[in-house]
């Protein structure tokens, strides 16, 4: 356990994955002083520490670095920026008082419940593994039906093999990146099964991990059985048509041991639901937040894969450093106008995150597209267009917008739209 929390903290960041790392940097950056990191794991570096792929850093180091080595050159920092951190620590709650200040409740195995003082709060506590149940696959229950991420965790951490002939369903990265590490193990990987038409993981990640290693990915198609008394024998599988229903007439069966559940990510959202924090259910499933990063709830900020689910940690860090930057004011007194123009997804776009913007700040919006889409365009509001080769939901789609861009827009709610290039 890494143990360092006591008296009143400037910012407390909940998680130390690269977003919370990222978010207390940004707070000492600011000019705070004491801020604290708070994590449930026996180590700081979030989901990172289980990536021993490489494929880190190329956007904010221009290098590649496995996901511990990201991970060790913030951990490394906000050592040297004596950042207090206190590891094996769960956030069970925090409360806010009338004059704004906030209480964290922690459960430290080895000191009990603590509750610690801070002026802001920031949630980076990243998401988690959607499981079987979330989409009901019929068939017995036996062992060898696990999630890519836990699988990732068995092998990568404690060294466990999930099993011998594994089958995958859904191409999220995890699902890829596991494919790969299995076969590397001596494992046989018999098939990635993906229910969309196109695969949900980035493209290097489908060349690398799945071309490259001769494995098959089926898309169209989804898993409609898992059969097995103890342990996995075989699942069946079938093609899907347009509404997405399985053509059973076409379903066949594939014998393997192991089932890998790789079928998308939710932010965790228990401590922001706990608080009443606005959450944006229905297109990032995160915290609604502005372009401070802030929550609905004045001096608590949110960033990093709790908001939305990233596609590279590099981004993550970005969005965490500004989050940090904000919450780290906030609690020095300082605020910032309140946002007055909200910012929506329009045609094929699924999020824009932040939620809202105000002018004469440059900021940048993260989006993911719903479709495929070759030479098309953004559109936002009539006031710019970029032109973009090709654009693929699994792949963030970012854009910078200048300061004085907004100076010229007079309405509340500007549209962002994904369209056809004339
Ligand atoms: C398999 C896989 C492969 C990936 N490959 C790449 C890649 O090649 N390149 C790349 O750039 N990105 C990759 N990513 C993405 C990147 O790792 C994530 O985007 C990033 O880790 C998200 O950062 P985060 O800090 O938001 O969340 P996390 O890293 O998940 O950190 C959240 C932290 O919060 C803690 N926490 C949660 N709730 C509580 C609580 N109540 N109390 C205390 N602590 C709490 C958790 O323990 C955790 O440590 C990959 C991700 C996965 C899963």
């Amino acid at each position: 356990m890494l143990g360092r929390a006591e008296g009143r903290y400037d910012v407390v960041v909940v998680g130390g994955g690269p977003a919370g790392m990222g978010a207390a940097l940004g707070a000492r950056d600011s000019g705070a002083e004491r801020v604290l990191i708070l994590d449930r794991e026996p180590e700081i570096g979030g989901i990172l520490l289980q990536c021993i792929h490489s494929g880190f850093g190329l956007h904010y180091f221009r290098e590649e670095l496995t996901g511990p080595e990201y991970a060790e050159r913030f951990l490394a920092k906000a050592i040297d920026q004596d950042i207090d951190l206190l590891t094996d620590s769960y956030v069970s709650g925090v409360t806010v008082d009338s004059s704004g200040r906030k209480a964290v409740r922690v459960m430290n195995e080895q000191r009990g419940i603590l509750t610690l003082e801070t002026r802001s709060v920031v949630l980076a506590m990243g998401c988690r593994e959607r499981t079987r149940g979330a989409i009901r696959i019929p068939g017995t229950r036996p062992s060898g039906v696990l999630t890519a991420g836990f699988a990732q965790k068995l092998v990568n951490m404690m060294g466990y093999l999930p099993g011998k002939r594994i089958a995958i369903l859904g191409s999220g990265d995890i699902g890829l990146i596991m494919a790969r590490r299995l076969i590397l193990e001596g494992c046989e990987v018999v098939g990635v099964f993906e229910i969309m038409p196109h695969s949900n993981g980035l493209t290097r990640n489908v060349v690398q991990c799945l071309d490259d290693f001769g494995v098959p990915l089926h898309l169209s198609t989804t898993v409609v059985n898992i059969d097995g008394r103890d342990r996995v024998e075989r699942i069946t599988v079938a093609p899907v048509g347009e509404d997405m229903a399985p053509i059973m007439e076409r379903a066949w069966d594939v014998d393997c041991d192991t089932l890998l559940i790789s079928i998308g990510l939710i932010p965790e959202n228990e401590l922001s639901r706990k608080l009443g924090i606005q959450l944006d259910e229905v297109n990032t499933g995160g915290p609604w937040v502005s372009s401070t990063m802030e929550t609905s709830m004045p001096g608590m900020f949110a960033c990093g894969n709790v908001v939305h689910v990233h596609d590279v940690a590099d981004f993550v860090t970005r969005e965490a450093l500004l989050a940090g930057q904000f919450a780290g004011e906030w609690a020095q007194g300082i605020r910032r106008p309140i946002d007055n123009i909200n910012l929506v997804p329009g045609d094929n776009l699924r999020y824009c995150v932040p939620h809202s913007l105000s002018p004469g700040r440059e900021h940048t919006v993260y989006m993911r597209c719903r479709e495929p889409m070759a030479k098309c365009k953004l559109r936002v509001g009539d006031l710019r267009e970029k032109k973009l080769r090709y654009v693929f939901p699994a792949e963030m789609i970012s854009l910078k917008i200048r300061p004085d861009l907004l100076d010229r827009f007079h309405g509340d709610t500007l549209r962002v739209d994904l369209v056809p290039r004339g």
